[in-house]
């Protein structure tokens, strides 16, 4: 059904000859359009022709990429069904809004018609000419819209049920589109909440290596508990960082804290140990 009223959308704008490029447009991926023109059997000149008259009403998307060895761009397309759908339903709407006021007028108003001329006046022109005809100066006959009627009130209903159908494959594709937006959503959500645990964990080791640099300054203030909370640290910022750099030792204070910051997570039990020594003494 959709396929059906997408190359109905493209023979409303380019013509019966083009509703083949629907096969290759409706696409999840954009297509070649040097494909396009190879499976339709038609040069790119007359595909991009094709193409451009689409775009036009906004029913294709597409996107570039440059040819490297030739450095000209090749361009690739998709048709966008939502916008061809409403594009159709547009067009629908205003079928079936002539056809109604058609047969109001049948319903309403008299016709006349002269049956040797073939020729229809409605009833202000059939005044007009006195009701004689001025080509062959026959008397008018009252047309009988029955089967006009008739006519015009079956297509009005084909419309109204292709109307339905169209609004039904609109709401499809919206739903359709609503469950990409949401993967992508989640899919972003995820992305952020990852960077910020490496953040946190990264935030964490450089407050772990400021407390080893004060420690080192200020050694008096390193209690027991403080290293029992560091091993524990340690463990978690082992887990996560796979490279491990190599400790300097600066020589001043200053020096040390620098260098504690710029990536010494792994300042060793022994350092603090011997802190403890020098405490002691
Ligand atoms: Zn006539």
């Amino acid at each position: 059904m959709l396929q059906k009223f997408l190359k109905e959308v493209i023979v409303i704008v380019v013509g019966k000859q083009a509703e083949d490029i629907v096969d290759l447009l409706y696409s999840k991926k954009y297509v070649n359009e040097f494909l396009i023109a190879k499976k339709l059997d038609i040069t790119i000149n007359q595909t991009r022709n094709v193409l451009y008259k689409i775009s036009d009403q906004g029913l294709v998307s597409s996107i570039r990429k440059k040819d490297k060895k030739k450095g000209w761009y090749t361009y690739f397309w998709k048709i966008e069904v939502l916008k061809s759908l409403e594009f159709l339903k547009n067009i629908l709407i205003k079928r079936k809004d002539q056809i109604d006021k058609q047969i109001n007028s049948r319903e309403t108003k008299e016709f006349y018609f002269c049956k040797r001329c073939n020729i229809e006046f409605n009833q202000e022109n059939a005044l007009l000419n006195d009701f004689t005809c001025n080509e062959c100066g026959d008397i008018f006959s009252l047309k009988d819209n029955t089967k006009v009627l008739k006519d015009f009130r079956r297509s009005s209903t084909r419309i109204e049920n292709d109307l339905k159908s169209v609004e039904e494959e609109i709401e499809k594709e919206r739903i359709k589109l609503e469950k990409e937006k949401q993967k992508e959503i989640s899919k972003v959500k995820k992305e952020v909440a990852e960077a910020r645990k490496i953040r946190a964990i990264a935030s964490k080791k450089l407050r772990d290596a400021k407390k080893v640099a004060e420690e080192k300054l200020n050694p008096k203030k390193a209690t027991k508990k403080k290293v029992v909370e560091k091993k524990t640290n340690k463990k978690i910022a082992k887990k996560k960082v796979s490279k491990k750099k190599p400790v300097h030792h600066g020589r001043t204070p200053k020096d040390f804290l620098k260098k504690s910051l710029q990536g010494a997570k792994k300042v060793t039990k022994k350092k603090l140990v011997k802190n403890k020594v020098v405490k002691k003494k």
